[in-house]
């Protein structure tokens, strides 16, 4: 089963507002096995309206809309489907009573104007709106030779009404056309290679044929597996899904820190906790020592709930007197290295440890840029250090890109640093 979905509104083609319509009707029409071919977003342009009607209802067996009934000028939505049908647009007398009830009860006049609310082609269906006055549209579209047919919802561009509206009176014809039929998805997040060697260690599993799905999509630098299954039965899709995820992880494996909503500061509390037995840890797990990252690994590690089991405390040391006077980083050290050094990262992981009596202890110091680089630490040097129990991992990573960039890239890798310890086993890159 196919579905468009067509979105109606000058403020949608304006930029003004962001069509979450579209995005949400997809993912419950996936649910159910119904693969969308486009979206198509169209202005308050009765011709407009029309034209991308007319282009969509061969293409699809559902063509769903949403936007342009209320009762104002600009609202023609209903004009351009009777257009379409080839149906003048009639009263529907039952939801004029409804409208007339509804402006009693909340004891407003009822504009004329409101009247066209209850107009909809001939031969189609009114579909009752449980929060608003603006009631869908039912109707089925075929051509004169009668070899296209296409059912047509429209419904409310307000996304609550729309929502109620879909899930009440749209999906389970969808549904049923489907005959059980389900797309099913997964996402699985990696941290740490690029999109390029993500996939080629993915090999054959991203061929474009293959079913489940398995394609890659960049975040934050983190690279994302969306697998989708689609099979004729929700049992199958399951099954199949299942299969592929493990196929994937096998292909993977450790870069895989978790799925779907999974976070990596999310990963790695979780991973304490784990290490912990799920009880309170004698010392806490970790502290840290910031420089070019401003507390940014703080920030992500105490946003999980939970937390506090596991994060000490951090230091945000952004100048050379800040290391020596509250890391006890010494002046010697600093002049010898430089401040965007390995020993530097070190020694501050090891301080942020002793000082905090935690169990790791993590150490950042780089150049974010823009300024500030020189030939020897180029803008996007960061040298990121793990000091624990037995070993202290040090590391000088090279980020592309925009300060930002490279605070946020520095952070993430300094948990996955911390993940990796927390395996037992070395960064894979
Ligand atoms: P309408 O049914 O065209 O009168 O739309 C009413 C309101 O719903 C608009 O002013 C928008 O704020 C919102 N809206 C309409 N279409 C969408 C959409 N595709 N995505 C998100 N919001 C929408
Ligand atoms: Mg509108």
């Amino acid at each position: 089963v196919r579905a468009i979905i067509l979105s109606v509104g000058d403020e949608l083609t304006l930029g003004q507002t962001v069509d979450t319509n579209s995005a949400w009707i997809s993912r419950r029409l996936a649910a159910v096995g119904c693969d969308v071919a486009a979206h198509l977003t169209v202005p308050d342009d009765q011709h407009a309206i029309e034209q991308a009607m007319l282009e969509s209802v061969g293409r699809c067996d559902f063509l769903i809309v949403s936007g342009g009934i209320g009762p104002t000028e600009d609202d023609l939505t209903r004009q351009a489907l009777a257009a379409v049908l080839g149906e003048p647009l009639e009263l529907n007398e039952a939801w004029l009573r409804e409208l007339e009830a509804f402006f009693r009860r909340v004891k407003r006049p009822m504009s004329p104007l409101n009247r066209v609310q209850a107009m909809i082609p001939r031969c189609s269906r009114m579909v009752a709106n449980t929060c608003g006055t603006a009631a869908g549209i039912d109707a089925t579209y075929q051509s004169g030779d009668l070899k296209t047919t296409c059912r047509v919802f429209v419904m409310p561009g307000v996304p609550k009404e729309m929502k109620a509206m879909f899930e009440r009176d749209v999906l389970p014809h969808v549904r049923a056309a489907g005959g059980g039929a389900a797309i099913l998805s997964r996402t699985l997040h990696t941290f740490g290679l690029g999109e390029r060697a993500v996939s080629e260690k993915l090999g054959d599993l991203m061929r474009r044929d293959r079913n489940p799905s398995v394609g890659t999509t960049v975040s934050g630098g983190v690279v994302s597996l969306r697998i989708n299954s689609r099979f004729g039965s929700e049992a199958e899709a399951k099954e199949r899904l299942d299969d592929t995820v493990g196929a994937c992880r096998a292909a993977l494996g450790d870069l895989i820190y978790g799925e779907d909503e999974q976070t990596l500061p999310q990963v790695v509390i979780e991973a304490f906790a784990w290490a912990n037995g799920g009880s309170a840890p004698p010392v806490p797990d970790v502290a840290v020592a910031e420089s070019c990252t401003g507390g940014l690994i703080a920030k992500m590690l105490t946003e999980v709930p939970g937390a506090s089991w596991h994060f000490a405390f951090g230091w945000v040391t952004y100048s050379e007197y800040a290391k020596t006077k509250l890391l006890d980083i010494p002046e010697a050290l600093l002049k010898e290295h430089g401040v965007v050094s390995e020993p530097v990262a070190a020694a501050m992981a090891q301080q942020a440890r002793i000082k905090a009596r935690s169990m790791f202890g993590l150490g950042v110091t780089g150049i974010a840029g823009p300024d500030g680089g020189t030939p020897v630490t180029p803008v996007g040097t960061v040298c990121i250090a793990l000091h624990g129990p037995g070993a202290t991992n040090v590391r000088t990573f090279h980020f592309p890109g925009d300060r930002e960039m490279v605070r946020d890239r520095a952070a993430k890798m300094a948990l996955t640093m911390l993940r990796y310890r927390l395996l037992g086993k070395e960064l894979p890159f």
